[in-house]
């Protein structure tokens, strides 16, 4: 294999945003990859939450996503449905679409940037602390002899379901189609052994549930899956970076592994790209750790909290009944709702305006040239200084060859999900992430602090 700047081990989706973002800032990148090509076992995520879809549609690719997919309500926590419709945001919504979709769009994105990946290769494992399964599931694309209990079941050994794979969303309700492969997840008794699970496991687990096994054949994947949870603790260790699932592994409830695995990509590219290219010191990754750790370890209490939420029992019903009642309240569901779609994502930058630390609002703009995007501004992964004060009032000549600063009016409101209206910025140091790094008050105090932490010196 030839020699790479940057090596990405595995072309999950975690892998393959990241070597996206690594291509758009020009890094010689390459993936290696376990798997032959990019076919994927069983179909694994669901879909996109709005935050993610915010993140590809800053790099210009939502549509190829959305395109495919079926646009819904699809916030939930353990089970009750979150409705975001009305949060400010292009995409007050997730989308349906299973994870080898999502994977094959990535890759052809992937392969635009001209990044290599070569297949059949292995990279060594690490072990990371947390808690061990208590419980287990086998999810599986199968045939059936006869027709099922179609939607979810739950019993005194948890929950279960039958769906098909193929499906339409009509008023926001889940149409399965007539034919076509069937998923089929099932809670087990025991927690299961680590070995691959068979077609006589699928079909003893659906007999201790259902009382038949419905002629289940001819399947196409079985896998487990756990409640176990688990997070590395140091996400970088000097070379050798983590994301995604090697970084945090949880129970799929809520549908965030593969969302907060992008968006672990999404933080880190351009940081790793500034320090390859030798435009930042290589201290500038600790705060990949320092942003991006938080925001999973906050993923695994709530995924732990929905699983306990998810137990059959009289006294865990009535607790999961107390919370669905509360999420009915406006200020709990916006709240919640915020959490599971990804909207209300605070990094830790310091005191200061709420816009500080949080992602950026893809407002309609007025330029000089026309009516903009913000978003349209970081296709190229590029940050972005958007003065909306006095034209030419805040000079970085000293880092004009890597922060592209913009002239615009804005006179609408700015509003974020879950905070609602906060005061308007005289301007904004966006990075390439679509995170506010500094909020201008009409001066340019902090500016140059400000560009040269994230930036580099000039
Ligand atoms: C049943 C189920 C349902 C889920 N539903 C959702 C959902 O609705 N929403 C959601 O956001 N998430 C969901 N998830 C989680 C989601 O599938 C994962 O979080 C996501 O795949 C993580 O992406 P990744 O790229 O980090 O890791 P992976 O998808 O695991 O990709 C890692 C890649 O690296 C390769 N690889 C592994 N080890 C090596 C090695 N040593 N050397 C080289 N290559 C290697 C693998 O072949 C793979 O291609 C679900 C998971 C399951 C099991």
């Amino acid at each position: 294999m030839a020699e790479h700047a940057v090596v990405v081990a595995g072309g999950g989706p975690t892998g393959l945003m990241l070597a996206g973002e690594l291509a758009l800032a020009r890094v010689d990148v390459a993936i290696v990859e376990r798997r032959a090509g990019q076919e994927l076992l069983g179909s694994r995520a669901g879909g996109l939450h709005s935050r993610t879809i915010e993140v590809l549609d800053q790099r210009g690719i939502a549509d190829r996503f959305l395109s495919e997919g079926q646009v819904a309500q699809v916030a939930a926590f353990a089970g009750t449905p979150l409705d975001i419709s009305d949060f400010p945001t292009r995409h007050p919504y997730g989308l349906g679409l299973w994870q080898n979709h999502i994977e094959r769009i990535l890759a052809g994105w992937v392969d635009e940037l001209e990044v290599p990946i070569y297949g059949e290769r292995e990279v060594t494992g690490f072990a990371h602390p947390g808690w061990d399964p208590t419980t287990s599931f086998l999810i599986a694309e199968v045939e059936l002899a006869e027709e099922p209990e179609w939607g979810i079941r739950r019993d005194a050994l948890g929950v279960h379901s039958f769906g098909r794979l193929e499906y339409e969303i009509r008023d926001g309700e889940v149409v399965y189609m007539d034919r076509g492969p069937v998923r089929v997840m099932v809670t087990e008794e025991h927690v299961g052994p680590t070995t691959e699970p068979t077609l006589r496991d699928l079909s003893e687990a659906l007999i201790a549930v259902w009382g038949t096994d419905y002629g289940v054949h001819s399947p196409t994947s079985i896998s487990r899956f756990t409640d176990m949870a688990r997070q590395a603790t140091a996400y970088r260790e000097r070379r050798v970076l983590l994301a995604g699932d090697a970084a945090h592994v949880h129970n799929p409830v809520g549908g965030q592994g593969l969302n907060t695995g992008v968006q672990d990509a999404v933080n880190l590219g351009w940081k790793l790209a500034q320090v390859v290219n030798q435009t930042s010191p290589d201290s500038l990754l600790d705060t990949y750790h320092a942003e991006r750790h938080p925001v999973a370890a906050r993923v695994l209490r709530n995924t732990l909290a929905q699983v306990a939420l998810l137990r059959q029992d009289d006294r865990i019903q009535a607790l999961r009944d107390t919370i669905a009642e509360l999420l009915t309240m406006d200020e709990p569901r916006r709240r919640f709702a915020a959490m599971m779609s990804g909207l209300d994502i605070h990094y830790d930058l310091g005191e200061g305006h709420p816009l500080l630390g949080r992602r950026m609002p893809d407002l309609d703009l007025v330029t000089p040239n026309g009516q903009l995007r913000v978003f349209t501004l970081l296709h190229d992964a590029r940050p972005v200084l958007l003065n909306l004060g006095d034209p030419g009032g805040l000079d970085i000549t000293p880092w004009a060859d890597r922060v592209l600063a913009i002239d615009a009016n804005y006179a609408g409101d700015w509003e974020l999900p879950a905070l609602g209206q906060v005061a308007a910025p005289a301007a904004v140091l966006i990075r390439p992430d679509g995170y506010i790094a500094w909020v201008g008050d009409g001066t340019d105090t902090g500016l140059r602090d400000a560009l040269t932490t994230w930036f580099g010196s000039p």
